[in-house]
């Protein structure tokens, strides 16, 4: 068994890792795929002390120095199932989906979110080729550019706002007959001169001449007329959907979107049971962030672990 075990190995639980490892504790990392989201992205300019950096090479660096600390990885290994501990010092329990059970008396949870896609033809074509879904990371990318946001949720106006600094020109795209956003983001949007709102509007399609894109096309829900709006760049900003799905009905508290509430320690409400990153209430999903809140689980980890004898 485990003294922690870590379910997620991207820049969170790979963070935790390295801090309960070096406090001389027994550490697993179990993930379904190594890396996580830094596996799907390309540029990385916002980390603090790397000026570039690409994201499967940040994941290369963490996995080294991973093996650096003796830390037991499992990749490929996707849980299922949470089975607390009885009793503060007790075993936690984490199924797999091939059936393998690890214990441990402590846990991390850190299996970060995944970007809710639209699912319309050439997004997954041409995403990281003009199709992106995070402002503060691709938005200096479109800098003069056209760009659209779709979603006029709180995410979708507040990117509209940031990115219409950078940019040429944004379309807001909402789906709906009106904004979802807060009312304040709203009118601050709206006071914006590069600024387009379409509302009842579906996206059908996201073009592009084979390398990268170059509109996008929205049917009117109500007319059933389709335009063309000629663009470099697409942001999708209709959520984040943090991969917690297995742990309803545990007993560990999740917010209403799903995400495991946690407190400025990484501390959930189940003694021993640690989070950190994009599957908690922190508000910025970003590798920074998510590294930081890794390293806080693995010292409350710590804490726990000096704390409580087994039993
Ligand atoms: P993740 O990176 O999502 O890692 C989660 C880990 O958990 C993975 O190993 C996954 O396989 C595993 N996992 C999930 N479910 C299970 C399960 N049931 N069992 C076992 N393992 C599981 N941020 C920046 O700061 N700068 C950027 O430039 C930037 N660019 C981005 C570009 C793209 C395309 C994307 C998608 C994100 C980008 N981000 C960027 C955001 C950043 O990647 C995330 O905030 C960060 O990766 C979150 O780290 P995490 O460890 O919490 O989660």
């Amino acid at each position: 068994p485990f003294e922690v075990l870590i379910i997620g190995g991207g820049p969170a639980g790979s963070a935790s890792a390295v801090y309960t490892a070096r406090k001389g504790f027994r550490t697993g990392i179990a993930a379904e795929r190594f890396g996580g989201q830094l596996q799907d992205t390309l540029g990385i300019e916002n980390l603090p002390g790397t000026s570039y950096t690409e994201g499967p090479k940040l994941s290369d660096n963490l996995k080294a120095q991973v093996r650096e600390n003796e830390i037991d990885l499992m990749d490929l290994a996707l849980a299922t199932q949470l089975k607390p501990a009885g009793q503060p010092g007790g075993m936690h329990e984490v199924t797999f989906a091939n059936g393998a059970v690890l214990k441990a008396r402590s846990l991390i949870l850190s299996t970060g979110a995944r970007w809710r896609n639209l699912g319309v033809p050439g997004e997954a074509e041409y995403r990281n080729k003009g199709v992106a879904y995070c402002p503060h990371c691709d938005g200096p990318l479109f800098k003069g550019k056209r760009i659209a946001v779709i979603g006029g949720g709180n995410s979708g106006v507040e990117a509209a706002i940031d990115l219409a600094k950078i940019v040429g020109h944004v379309t807001l795209v909402e789906f709906d007959t009106k904004l979802r956003a807060d009312e304040v983001l709203q009118r601050k949007l709206r006071s914006l001169s590069n600024v387009e709102i379409i509302t009842n509007g579906q996206t059908t399609e996201i073009t592009g001449d084979g390398s990268r894109t170059n509109g996008l096309i929205v049917k009117d829900r109500e007319s059933g007329t389709e335009q063309t709006i000629e663009l470099e760049g697409v942001f999708i900003q209709i959520g984040l959907v943090p991969n917690t799905e297995w742990l309803k009905e545990t007993g560990l508290e999740l917010s209403k979107y799903g995400e495991i509430i946690i407190d400025q320690h990484g501390a959930t409400n189940l003694p021993g049971i640690y989070a950190a990153g994009d599957a908690t209430t922190v508000p910025d999903k970003q590798i920074v962030v998510a590294m930081g809140e890794g390293a806080k689980a693995g010292l409350g980890a710590f804490d726990y672990l000096i704390r409580n004898e087994p039993v």
